[in-house]
């Protein structure tokens, strides 16, 4: 046991090393975020990974309990690939879910594991995240449709996030953003988390969801996936539903030069720390294309 314990700790070190003082943003929504053991690893990893050094950054999702407060309020959820229609009630909804319910708790249960949270989302510091409507286009029919209050990331303050950083703080991103007239605009929180990964020039981006990884054409797992193949499985619909944005993001993120991408499987227990500090992966993990053959 002993041996076990001190292998576990000597394999972390070079990941260790590598990652301390840089910016590693995690994505944190799916199973990782319904039960209660699952969630509390996860605030507990990002608090070691903050103890030695690793600049974390938490970006939250909650579709789930938004579409359940909905329900109890008479609500019904509706999507159009993905993508959630939002009028203006349940933006309002969605706010007070996402900002006055799970940023609370996320921002809780790091501190209960001795970590110091600090809440951010789009009405922040003059306009911390900004998004325009989004004009969306049904990927079947070519029909466009009217989704409401939902938006496009626009711009992250970055500034915020790194003052926040340097003063030993854990920045927890809600998805909700804000237009030009300071109006709330829902967002894929994905899209939100490669933004951050983006204006920071993060090293790694995760995203814990709750499945094992992309599946690909076969229908199975890929361990690991090259952009330009990824792109053909959004384009054949292998890739569907809530996994467009989140494969969207990972490209995006790639492109921006964030060194790896991880959808990683939230319901593993530590699934963050077994991704980011140990030789073992959950999940799959996107590539840059191959360099053609001179
Ligand atoms: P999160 O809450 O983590 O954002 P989502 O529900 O939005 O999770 O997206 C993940 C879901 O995408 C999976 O639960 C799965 O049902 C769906 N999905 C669609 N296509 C794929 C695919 N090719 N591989 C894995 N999951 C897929
Ligand atoms: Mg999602």
């Amino acid at each position: 046991m002993p041996d076990t314990v001190a292998r576990a700790l000597t394999e972390a070190l070079p990941y260790v090393q590598r990652l301390a003082g840089r910016v590693v943003v995690v994505k944190y929504g799916g199973a990782a975020m319904k039960a209660a053991d699952l969630s509390d690893a996860v605030l507990q990893d990002v608090v070691l990974l903050h103890a030695v050094g690793v600049k974390v950054v938490l970006c939250h999702g909650g579709g789930p309990e938004v579409s359940a407060m909905g329900r109890r309020l008479g609500i019904e959820p509706r999507f159009v690939d993905g993508l959630r229609i939002t009028d203006d009630e349940t933006m309002r909804v969605a706010q007070q879910v996402q900002i006055g319910g799970i940023s609370r708790d996320v921002i809780g249960g790091i501190s209960r594991h001795g970590g110091r949270a600090i809440g951010l989302s789009g009405h922040d510091c003059g306009g911390f995240l900004r998004a325009t409507p989004r004009v969306h286009t049904d990927r079947e029919t070519g029909a466009p449709v009217d989704l409401g209050r939902v938006g496009d990331v626009t711009s992250v303050d970055g500034a915020v996030i790194t003052g926040l950083l340097d003063t030993g703080l854990i920045p927890v991103i809600a998805p909700v953003a804000v237009d030009g007239d300071q109006r709330s605009l829902n967002v894929n929180a994905d899209s939100v988390a490669t933004a951050v990964a983006q204006v920071l020039g993060a090293t790694r981006l995760v995203f814990l969801t709750d499945v094992s990884g992309i599946r690909g054409a076969d229908g199975k797992e890929a361990a690991q996936v090259h952009a330009d193949t990824l792109e053909n499985w959004i384009q054949d619909g292998v890739v569907a539903g809530g996994m467009i944005p989140k494969a969207e993001a990972c490209l995006a993120a790639l492109r921006a030069g964030v060194e790896a991408v991880t959808v990683a499987d939230g319901r593993v227990p530590h699934a963050l720390l077994v991704e980011l500090l140990t030789d073992a992966g959950v999940g799959t993990q996107v590539l840059p294309a191959p360099e053609p053959p001179c």
